[in-house]
């Protein structure tokens, strides 16, 4: 199969519609679009398919544009940024396709179509019935305007239709599967009664004056093909490379939808803590195989520089795989332990913010002790959402922290005994301690935890598997919280000995 390779020429288009919060989908075509363009030193464009008037949502471009740079997919043409094909919304283009309207009905290749809702959907619930393809029936074709007007289910303003010929060829080459034989389309809609032109049409003009030379869409578009096919051989434009993606399915191998699966949308990866990186990752990875060292070791981790530069057609499986959260989850901790601190420490301030653990505005004190938080959580955390309930109690108040369920049942009746020995033995320590992870102090958690040993493990001779529970849970209120001794030294010992007392006045 021949790939156009014309380097520094390529140009990739992706096309999303506004219909509400962006599709996973759309993420996943720039991806590969972005690879390809970026590898061949080519172009990438965002065109947004706005022609659907009824399904149209407001905020929805913005969401495109958000989530897609939130992943750091960078488009060189689009609507915000402009460019030599401008305008890049095909709302905006009107004017431009009804001179390719006019030529196709002039060649014969299109027609007029009078027939009104209601008798196209009898149409085709009679042809459901009768087990027999749905398709328009050509009642207009060949008539005047007067000629159908005479007949029932007459509708005032035409749409104008493809005239598919009998010997339509319905296969075509794809980069990823090959040759690929697509069903046979009926009479398709290309212009519509509001003026606006369907899909089918506007995407091959489009892709045809913006100079698109690979097409990359989902497997659902297939189907499309031949018809967008015989539109560019109608018009004598020279089609582009297609590649029809692997669908992302659910579990259920289905493909993934926005009414079934929460994570169809963009928006919710970002909700739930992944980072981007962890996601362009994933994503990659649900259409290619891992990357081949050279020693032979596969490795599943990797940037989108590095897939980009890697990145050959042949090597996307058709096949697709199913999407499985838990392997992003792996991918997530990997990429999160992979952050340098200070970077981790500012991508969780939203989270924190939101969950009203910190303002938005921290002093730099809170900042300094929320990064020697940071250190101790960052290997203990698949999501960033999972950070707030591991942080809010530094900043909390020592007289307002609450036990959790889980944690209080880590107390039994040894419990008041262990609080007052490591209340005895902690309250020894000197503290000069300013609240920060590795401050030069006496109060620093091997000095902490020496004293906790020697007082509860050596000296009430209590098992060191549940000596801390209970000191765990009054400094924390949680059953699993950031390393005991380090928590402690972040605390201070004034903080650390309230919360002890605390907790030994309930029992
Ligand atoms: N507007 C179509 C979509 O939303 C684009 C399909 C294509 O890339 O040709 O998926």
């Amino acid at each position: 199969m021949s790939e156009k390779k014309l380097p520094g020429t390529v140009r990739l288009r992706v096309a999303p519609s506004p219909t509400g919060d962006p599709h996973v989908g759309t993420a996943y075509m720039s991806m590969f679009d972005l690879a390809f363009a970026r590898q061949q030193g080519g172009r990438f464009l965002l065109r947004i398919e706005d022609t659907d008037r009824a399904r149209l949502q407001e905020d929805s471009e913005r969401q495109i544009f958000d989530t897609l740079h939130w992943l750091g997919l960078t488009w060189d043409e689009g609507p915000d940024v402009g460019g030599p094909c401008a305008p890049y919304r095909q709302s905006e283009r009107l004017e431009t396709y009804r001179p390719f309207v006019e030529r196709l009905l002039k060649a014969g290749h299109a027609y007029h179509c009078w027939c009104s809702a209601e008798l196209l959907t009898a149409m085709r619930e009679d042809q459901q019935r009768r087990k027999v393809p749905t398709g328009y029936d050509r009642l207009c074709l060949g008539k005047t305007r007067d000629e159908r007007a005479a007949l029932p289910g007459f509708s005032e303003t035409p749409v104008v239709r493809m005239r598919i010929p009998d010997d339509v060829e319905t296969s075509f080459d794809d980069l990823i599967a090959g040759r690929i034989d697509a069903p046979v389309p009926d009479d398709q809609v290309i212009l519509k009664a509001d003026g606006f032109p369907t899909y089918h049409l506007a995407v091959v003009v489009d892709d045809h004056l913006m100079g698109i030379t690979h097409v990359v869409r989902g497997q659902e578009w297939i189907s499309s093909t031949p018809k967008h096919l015989l539109l560019y051989r109608w018009l004598g434009i020279d089609p582009p490379a297609f590649a029809h993606m692997p669908l992302l399915r659910d579990e259920r191998k289905a493909k993934i939808s926005k009414r079934k699966s929460p994570w169809a949308r963009l928006t919710w990866f970002k909700e739930q803590g992944y980072l981007p990186e962890a996601l362009v990752n994933f994503l990659a990875l649900q259409g290619y195989p891992p990357i081949v060292e050279a020693d032979g070791t596969e490795r599943e981790v990797f940037t989108f520089d590095e897939f980009a530069e890697r990145f050959e057609w042949s090597k996307v499986n058709p096949a697709g795989s199913i999407f499985n959260l838990d392997k992003l989850d792996w991918l997530n901790g990997v990429w999160i332990r992979d952050l340098p601190l200070g970077e981790f420490t500012s991508r969780l301030l939203p989270f924190l913010e939101a969950d009203g653990v910190l303002s938005g505005n921290p002093s730099l004190g809170e900042l300094a002790r929320l990064r020697s938080i940071a250190a101790l959580i960052q290997t203990r955390m698949a999501k960033l959402t999972e950070a707030s309930a591991l942080v809010a109690p530094f900043f909390m108040g020592d007289d307002v922290i609450a036990i959790a369920d889980d944690a209080r049942a880590q107390l039994d009746a040894q419990s008041p005994a262990v609080l007052e020995a490591a209340m005895h033995a902690l309250g020894d320590i000197d503290d000069h301690s300013r609240g920060v992870l590795g401050s030069e102090s006496d109060w620093a958690a091997a000095r902490i935890e020496a004293a906790l040993r020697t007082a509860i493990v050596e000296g009430l001779g209590v098992k060191p598997k549940i000596a801390f529970g209970p000191l765990r849970t009054a400094v924390s209120g949680q059953r699993i919280s950031p390393p005991l001794f380090e928590s402690m030294e972040i605390l201070g010992k004034t903080s650390t000995l309230a919360r002890l007392q605390a907790l030994r006045d309930t029992l």
